[in-house]
């Protein structure tokens, strides 16, 4: 682990600038503490493996560097624009709403180098066809997810060969999505010779063989902390079966602007978004059935203010940036306890204070304490006045029971507390 001091503003980390101009325009006053540790050594071509907190500034972490790095490139004529489909900086990541995200963050740092690099997000969900034609030319930092990628390859709308930066971002999951072909076969397209960056929230066998594979004595930086979070978060014990009372009782109190409500399943989506019109809240649905354009439609209308709640499944838990999102609800518990971060990092980005709430019911009580030993938290049990749980339970009395079958064996859907068999909603 490398040791480094932290410069404590913007212009010390030496960065040109058009890139200082627009962040004093994006009232950014001075770095993140990831942006701090990593931009002096991203800036000088050395490969990073970063760990932070979800909102802690990651993007312009990349972001910064990679531009300096192409206005320098371009002042010295280096890019060689008669290749049509190269690509210069190749930002890989799991969403389809991340890439557009990621991308606009781009272009948007971008802003007074006057057009000169172009930034292109290509995903799933949508036809090729805008996509090819925006390639054309080529790209100076493409933002992609791995199979619109690799599809786009085999049309040779795009070569990797002159990738000179490759970013991995949430590299944890995409491999656990079940990405990890796609990311070898494009690790397999692109030269040896680049500089690389990879972020992961957490760092699973997987994550580790990729650094071993990908990285060339890297600089490492771990943040991720779960005291270092301005979120603050409350469990509260519920009846079971008075969840959706408690949620519309909370919402109607706090009269929040804008809730964001995880629930685990497509179907729960739509189940619960019923239950709150029938009491007069109105709600949207976002989850990975939706075509792409209702689901920019929605997202877009949430982020705007002009949709007050919005009830997703783990798809919206991921990178997604909400600008002062003040609350995020489970009403479903996450089956992963590092999902439960995710989502709870939706809220409080960027120094903000945010609020996480999960209504756990007597079944769900076991599960939350998982979430809190992984997670290293421990939250004080909280009711709520006219809805206290009638049936208490000690977390003394009842031990953790095992998943059904061997310990070994990965949880399916069922998993089994005290002897009661219960299905988690998936
Ligand atoms: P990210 O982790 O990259 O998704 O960033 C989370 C949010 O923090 C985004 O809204 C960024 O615009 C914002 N942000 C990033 N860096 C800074 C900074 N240094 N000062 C203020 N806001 C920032």
């Amino acid at each position: 682990m490398t040791t480094v001091t932290a410069p404590a503003n913007f212009i010390e980390l030496g960065l040109i600038s058009p890139l200082l101009v627009r962040l004093i325009e994006l009232e950014y006053h001075q770095p993140t503490p990831i942006q701090a540790q990593a931009i002096p050594s991203v800036l000088e071509g050395r490969d990073l493996i970063a760990g932070a907190n979800t909102g802690s500034g990651k993007t312009a972490t990349f972001a910064l560097p990679l531009l300096q790095h192409l206005h320098a490139k371009k002042a010295l004529k280096r890019s060689d624009d008669s290749q049509g489909n190269y690509v210069t900086g190749l930002i890989l990541v799991p969403t389809r709403e991340l890439a557009k995200q990621v991308a606009d963050s781009i272009k948007s740092y971008a802003v007074h180098f006057n057009g000169a690099i172009n930034t292109v997000a290509v995903f799933g969900g949508v036809s090729t066809n805008a996509q090819m034609l925006a390639l054309r030319g080529g790209t100076d930092v493409l933002v992609a997810t791995p199979g619109r990628l690799l599809d786009l390859i085999s049309s040779n709308a795009i070569k990797l060969d002159r990738v000179e930066t490759l970013v991995l971002d949430e590299a944890d999951r995409m491999l656990s999505l079940g990405f990890t072909d796609e990311i070898a076969a494009l690790l397999a397209l692109l030269p040896k010779k680049k500089q690389t960056l990879l972020f992961s929230a957490t760092f699973p066998e997987q994550v580790k063989t990729l650094t071993q594979e990908l990285l060339s004595n890297p600089i490492e930086i771990q943040l991720q902390s779960a005291d270092a979070s301005t979120v603050v978060q409350r469990v509260f014990t519920v009846n079971k079966g008075e969840k959706t009372a408690v949620l519309v009782h909370l919402i109607k109190q706090y009269q929040w602007e804008q809730v964001l409500i995880f629930v685990n399943s497509k179907n729960s989506c739509h189940h619960l978004a019923d239950k709150l019109a029938k009491r007069d809240v109105v709600a949207e649905v976002f989850h990975g059935d939706k075509g792409q354009g209702a689901r920019s439609r929605v997202l877009d209308a949430f982020k705007s203010g002009e949709l007050d709640v919005l009830i997703a499944t783990d798809i919206a838990a991921r990178g997604l940036d909400i600008e002062k999102l003040p609350v995020v609800i489970n009403f479903d518990l996450p089956r992963s306890p590092s999902d439960y971060m995710h989502r709870i990092g939706r809220s409080g980005r960027a120094g903000e204070v945010g609020l996480a709430l999960s209504l756990i019911d007597h079944e769900d009580y076991h599960h939350f304490k998982v979430i809190e030993k992984k997670n290293k938290i421990l939250l004080e049990r909280e009711s709520i006045d006219g809805f206290e749980p009638s049936k208490v339970v000690s977390v003394a009395d009842k031990p953790m029971a095992k998943p059904e079958g061997s310990g070994k064996k990965k949880r399916k859907n069922k998993v089994s507390v005290n002897g009661d068999v219960w299905l988690k909603n998936t």
